[in-house]
């Protein structure tokens, strides 16, 4: 179980992309930084199976960061994203592959009348903040500490140190003018947003949230906070903007609002909706919607957006979760995995749990439960680290950063998931024990 696998291919070929690309990769977190590592390179994956440059074989729980619901190289995305390909690539003209996703959504979401597709959730996110400004005429948006919303200007902010400060970046490059409409709030503390609404409310275009905050942890709410969040929005005329990039698509079909059964007013969604080709998409009830170019004054657009190709792969894959008890059986498959590992922890005394929702899970290591707010998670990921490289080891592949969630696809069978399970519980006795 010490055994290390061979890693010389992927090795190589970090040297080399580092030559090409800053850090060697194309989105940072890739770059194994944060488990004090170097990346596998992926050459293939099937169902719920990668496979790295050297041949190595894992149980794929990262699900390219979580667009993968039905694993990877799904025979009914492929058909239909091949079908696609044979009549070309991009026509920057309408096609009927963008209606029917349209109407795969909208015919079954209650909370949004209208969708736009763009290529990302940043892209989606930034849009839609423009429309929520557009609409009410305001300028300044709450976040939450511990939400992300994708890398515009507007959203790299971290809390100060009061319980309502005004933004200040967390990259370089972002002008201080860009983030001073920037609110930010620590997650379920109803006492902090009624004082933030008190001070700001009518100058205060949309509080935009994570429902299920997936991206530091995984920050479970409940209802009752996201419920005062929409009575007090509505109080002041602000929008409620639910980012369902992660959740939309993952605990239900209409995501975290229909799990919770809160009706937001702008909805972004993501990851799942391409089934792995770029495309992120906002929505919202028609009379927002109506503000969006060319119907109204907010401006929007793009080259690629609605990509035939995209579109394809969004279809054939949302066709599937909307199959009656889909949804249902991610959940009790998930349920049966974590359960599993958390009942070997407790017996084992040892300091950590699986935190859970849907088809989601996050390795918490603080022994705290019910982990509601950024600051709360214990930030010594060294106990995350060994357990990382250990799993890697034996054959079962997760994001390589503690803060970020797992994700259980479809083709993620019981039978594979109880032999993951033994993995990590083997992992948990090298670390803990
Ligand atoms: N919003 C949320 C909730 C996300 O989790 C992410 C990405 O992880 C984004 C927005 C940004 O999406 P993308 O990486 O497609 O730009």
């Amino acid at each position: 179980m010490s055994h290390s696998i061979s890693r010389s291919n992927s090795e190589k070929l970090f040297q080399k992309a580092k030559t090409y690309f800053p850090g060697g990769v194309n989105s940072p977190v890739r770059a194994f930084k944060s488990v004090d590592g170097n990346p596998l390179f992926i050459k293939r994956g099937d169902g719920y199976k990668i496979w790295d440059e050297d041949g190595n074989e894992f149980i794929d729980f990262c699900a390219s960061w979580g667009p993968l619901i039905l694993g990877h190289n799904h025979p009914a995305i492929y058909r239909k994203v091949v079908e696609a390909l044979q009549n070309g690539t991009s026509f920057g003209a309408p096609t009927a592959l963008e209606n029917e996703l349209a109407e795969l959504i909208l015919s079954r979401n209650p909370f949004i009348d209208k969708i736009r597709f763009v290529s990302s959730g940043t892209e989606a996110v930034m849009s839609a903040l423009r429309l929520a400004r557009g609409y009410t005429g305001r300028n300044k948006v709450v976040k939450f500490e511990g939400c992300y919303h994708g890398h515009t200007d507007a959203m790299l902010v971290k809390a100060g140190s009061g319980l309502v400060t005004f933004g200040e970046s967390s990259s370089a490059g972002v002008p201080a003018a860009f983030v001073n409409e920037t609110l930010v709030l620590p997650l379920n503390d109803e006492a902090a947003l009624r004082s933030c609404f008190q001070q700001h409310g009518f100058d205060i275009a949309c509080a935009i949230i994570e429902p299920i905050p997936a991206n530091n942890g995984l920050l479970l709410q409940g209802g009752e906070f996201l419920k005062t969040l929409r009575s007090v929005c509505s109080e002041y005329g602000a929008l409620l903007f639910f980012d369902e990039v992660i959740s939309g698509f993952r605990v239900s079909f209409n995501g975290a609002a229909a799990y919770y059964g809160i009706t937001p007013d702008i909805i972004t969604y993501g990851k799942i909706i391409g089934g792995g080709l770029p495309v992120g998409a906002y929505g919202a009830r028609e009379e927002i919607m109506s503000c969006v170019s060319p119907d109204g004054p907010v401006y929007q657009a793009g080259t690629l957006s609605g990509n035939p190709v995209a579109m394809a792969a969004g279809i054939a894959q949302l066709t599937v979760c909307a199959e009656e008890g889909f949804y249902q059986d991610q959940e009790k498959r998930t349920k049966a995995f974590v359960e599993n590992v958390n009942t070997y922890a407790k017996e084992k005394g040892y300091d950590f749990e699986f935190v859970t929702i849907g088809s989601i899970f996050w390795f918490n290591f603080d022994g705290k439960k019910n982990i509601t707010r950024a600051d709360q998670i214990n930030p010594d990921m060294s106990k995350f680290k060994q357990l990382h490289a250990f799993l890697l080891n034996n054959g079962v592949y997760i994001g390589p950063s503690g803060y970020e969630v797992g994700f259980i696809s479809s083709v993620h069978n019981p039978e594979i998931l109880k032999k993951a399970a033994e993995v990590i519980k083997q992992g948990l006795d090298h670390v803990m024990a």
